[in-house]
Formats: C-alpha cells, sequence, structure tokens
C-alpha cells in the first residue's frame, strides 16, 4: 500500500497541486515528521510544512503561462481542523520562466497565502481591486492601509481528487471549496512596533480604513465592504519611506455591505473567536454583520493587547491573582465568551487591568466600553418595548438604530475617541475628517 501511495500523484493523495515536495516521497523526511507529530500540541499537520521548505510551487500566471516560487519560512498557519487552514508562507521567485536578470519580483519581499474557501465566497483579491478603484484622489490614502495583491490564483480540485469523491458520496453536505493562492507583499505583525503610541496610531489607521470601505465615510455610490473578521493577527503595519501605516490584511471574509445575505457562506468559519463581537457568540444570532461589529473586534484586539501583553513583542508572564483573567478566551467556546464579553460590554464601573506598557489605552478602553454599555442598554430597553407594546397596545416604537446603537457608536463619536492618545493628536488621513475634526476643535474652543 505504501509503496502504491508513493507511486500517486500528489494531487491524488489530497496534496497542494503543483506542490513539488520531495519529503512525502521520502522514507528519511517521513521520520523527521513522525518525530515532529509527538512534539507538537497543535492539529497534526501544523508544522508537516516547514519540510516543504526550499521545495517548488507552481501556480497559473499570465497569459496562459506559469509561475513558480521557492517555499521558504512558514509565517502563519491557522489552527483550522474542519477543511484546512490558511497558510501564509515566505516565497521568492524561482525564476524558471523569468528573462535573465530581469525577475520583476526581485527586490520584493513577497508571501504566499494559500486558503480553501468555499467556491461561492467572493475572493479577497475582488475586494481588494474594488478597493482600489475607490482609492483615488482625495482617498488614495486608503491604499496605504489595504493589502498589496500582486498576483492571485485558483486552483480547483479535480475529478476524481479526494475532494471530489467525498462531493459524490456527501452530495451537498460537503462543502465544494476551492484552492486560492495569493501573491502579496509581506507586512510586518503588530509585534514589531516599538511603542504605544505606534500601536494607536496603527489601531486608529484601522478604524479610519473601514470607515472608509464599510461607506460610513465615503459616499453613498461607492460599493460598501465589511471586514467580518478583525483579530490580533490581520492588524499589520506597513513601513514605507520612514512611516508605519496601520494595515487591515486577510479580506477573505469580507462581504459586500449591502448584499448581507451573501449566499451560502461557509457554514464554519465566522471569525476569529477570542475577538468577535459578542452578539455573534449567541446561537440565536442570525446577523447582519454590522460595522459596529468590526468596531466591537477591534475593541477587543485592543483589550487583550493592552492587557496580556507587557510590549508588543512580549507576552506579560502570568502573574497568580485573577487579573490575567483575558489569557482563557483563547481557548474558550462560544458559551464562555458570550457571558464574559456580556460583562465586559455591561458592566458599570469597569476598568480593564491594562499592563505599563499600554496604560495609555485605559482611556480608551473605558471610553469606548461606556459607548458600547449605554448603546446595549438602550438597545435593551427598545426591544422591551417594542415586546410589550405589541402584545398589549398593538403600536410600533419609533425605530432604534442598529447600526449604531442608538447613536452611541456613531462615526463621529468613535473617531472623537481615538484621533488622540495621552493626550497627543494621531494622524487622521483623510482629508474629509481633517476637517471634520477642525470644525469640532473649533466648536470647543467657541
Ligand atoms: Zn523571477
Amino acid at each position: 500500500m505504501v509503496k502504491h501511495l508513493c507511486a500517486l500523484p500528489l494531487e491524488d493523495l489530497g496534496f497542494v497541486p503543483n506542490l513539488e515536495a520531495d519529503f512525502i516521497k521520502n522514507p528519511a523526511s517521513l521520520r523527521e515528521a513522525m518525530k515532529l507529530s509527538e512534539t507538537t500540541t497543535g492539529p497534526p499537520s501544523s508544522e508537516i510544512f516547514d519540510l516543504c521548505q526550499g521545495s517548488f510551487f507552481t501556480f497559473p500566471y499570465k497569459s496562459g503561462q506559469t509561475r513558480t516560487v521557492r517555499l521558504k519560512h512558514v509565517i502563519f498557519r491557522s489552527n483550522g481542523i474542519i477543511g484546512r487552514g490558511t497558510m501564509v508562507i515566505r516565497v521568492e521567485c524561482a525564476c524558471r520562466n523569468c528573462p535573465a536578470n530581469q525577475c520583476d519580483w526581485k527586490n520584493k519581499k513577497l508571501v504566499l497565502k494559500m486558503s480553501f474557501p468555499s467556491t461561492t465566497r467572493v475572493s479577497e483579491p475582488t475586494f481588494m481591486d474594488r478597493c482600489k478603484e475607490l482609492a483615488q484622489g482625495e482617498h488614495a490614502w486608503v491604499s496605504n492601509h489595504l493589502p498589496d495583491l500582486i498576483w492571485s490564483f485558483d486552483i480547483p480540485f479535480r475529478d476524481r481528487s479526494p475532494q471530489d469523491n467525498l462531493r459524490k458520496k456527501l452530495g451537498d453536505e460537503y462543502e465544494r471549496r476551492v484552492m486560492r493562492g495569493v501573491i502579496l507583499e509581506e507586512l510586518k505583525p503588530l509585534s514589531s512596533l516599538k511603542t504605544a503610541k505606534e500601536c494607536a496610531q496603527v489601531f486608529y489607521d484601522i478604524v479610519q480604513c473601514e470607515l472608509s470601505i464599510s461607506g460610513h465615510h465615503w459616499v453613498w455610490k461607492y460599493p460598501r465592504i465589511l471586514h467580518r473578521d478583525i483579530s490580533q493577527g490581520n492588524i499589520m503595519v506597513r513601513e514605507k519611506n520612514g512611516k508605519k501605516y496601520g494595515v487591515l490584511n486577510d479580506w477573505d471574509l469580507a462581504i459586500w455591505l449591502d448584499n448581507k445575505r451573501d449566499g451560502p457562506t461557509s457554514r464554519f468559519r465566522t471569525g476569529t473567536r477570542p475577538y468577535m463581537a459578542y452578539e455573534q457568540h449567541s446561537v440565536k444570532w442570525k446577523g447582519p454583520h454590522r460595522y459596529r461589529h468590526d468596531l466591537e473586534s477591534i475593541f477587543f484586539v485592543i483589550l487583550l493587547l493592552a492587557c496580556l501583553y507587557s510590549r508588543p513583542d512580549e507576552k506579560q508572564p502570568r502573574p497568580k491573582d485573577e487579573t490575567y483573567r483575558y489569557e482563557e478566551w483563547h481557548q474558550s467556546d462560544d458559551e464562555f465568551l458570550s457571558d464574559k464579553k456580556y460583562r465586559t460590554v455591561n458592566a458599570a464601573d469597569w476598568e480593564p487591568p491594562v499592563t505599563a506598557f499600554f496604560s495609555g489605552f485605559l482611556l480608551w478602553l473605558i471610553t469606548l466600553q461606556d459607548s458600547f454599555r449605554l448603546g446595549f442598554h438602550e438597545q435593551g430597553t427598545f426591544h422591551r418595548a417594542v415586546r410589550l407594546k405589541l402584545r398589549r397596545l398593538h403600536t410600533v416604537m419609533d425605530s432604534f438604530d442598529e447600526d449604531t446603537l442608538g447613536g452611541h457608536l456613531s462615526y463621529e463619536v468613535i473617531v472623537s475617541i481615538v484621533h488622540i492618545f495621552e493626550e497627543e493628536e494621531l494622524e487622521t488621513r483623510g482629508r474629509e475628517w481633517q476637517l471634520h475634526l477642525e470644525k469640532l476643535r473649533q466648536n470647543q474652543v467657541g
């Protein structure tokens, strides 16, 4: 059986097509892989891709050509067990088809992101193409805050591949997926930042970028997009001409805001659990996903970073008392998180245990929590009133603005909170908002 398995092409083994991975055919490196699985604690396959370092991967390229890259270090591998998780691998051009000394990728730091989304999902490149169309003229600044997709391709699973066989056997129960690859410039993680103010600017950038992309800032004629999966891992940093910009990365779960139903999306991955909005942990929650949910995710990213890290690149050593209360958010289920987050956004006199390095974020967190708390309180009051009135008086009350929780999470409120950090003004990127804040200041002085 082993002999015949080894004779199969890689795609028939259910492996990544066009990957020249010797290890799977080589008994010595298979033994290496066995050793890895004894020491690793993650999913069984989490380290196996390190064995692919140095292998070549070929994918479709412009005008029917192919292009080949050499795989280097695995930067990120998600913990997805159902389906296949996303992988990000540093790559360099293998120059098999490049004209001599004329490689257009030569001086670029590139990564290959491989993911396996449902075939019905709108692809990340589609969203990014649309954003690039919008980011013109006075909106050109937005490009600094989006990933730079250099090339993208889809590789469908072949007929008679294990995926195809499963689909035939299970019918519609089996979610059809495609292998989607994107080559993009490498961005730096949050841990590369040096000061709390740099972190604050990056978070403010993400808020501004989200406001713009979701159309809450740009005029209505633009198609509006929600990211839906904001986490610590996909808030990244771009260094350009000595300046740092916050970049919202990984648009695999994004949706068009005006098409909230979005067809049959993946039933499994709906966000990164510790950062998901509190409502989304409830089984009763049926959507729609709103801008304020992304905002809540940013709030939880800041909260967990400020409480669990003593520096951007260093986790706080675990103290014995209960002040380390957010650590378990990373391993908990929906029921637990729903309860904890409910308490977090509804507690009066809430004060999170931020570390000394991130102490400047305390004011942000408390003010944001205030907005959430007041908003949820009003929402609850409104819904209760509607329920009672409908039963007793058969009249409907005035509407409640779910998008901004009754105005408590309007973009004016949010920007006025996060454009200042430790009494210093951060950089506001868009002209529109610079004018708006200018006006705000004049009113305060007046
Ligand atoms: Zn090349």
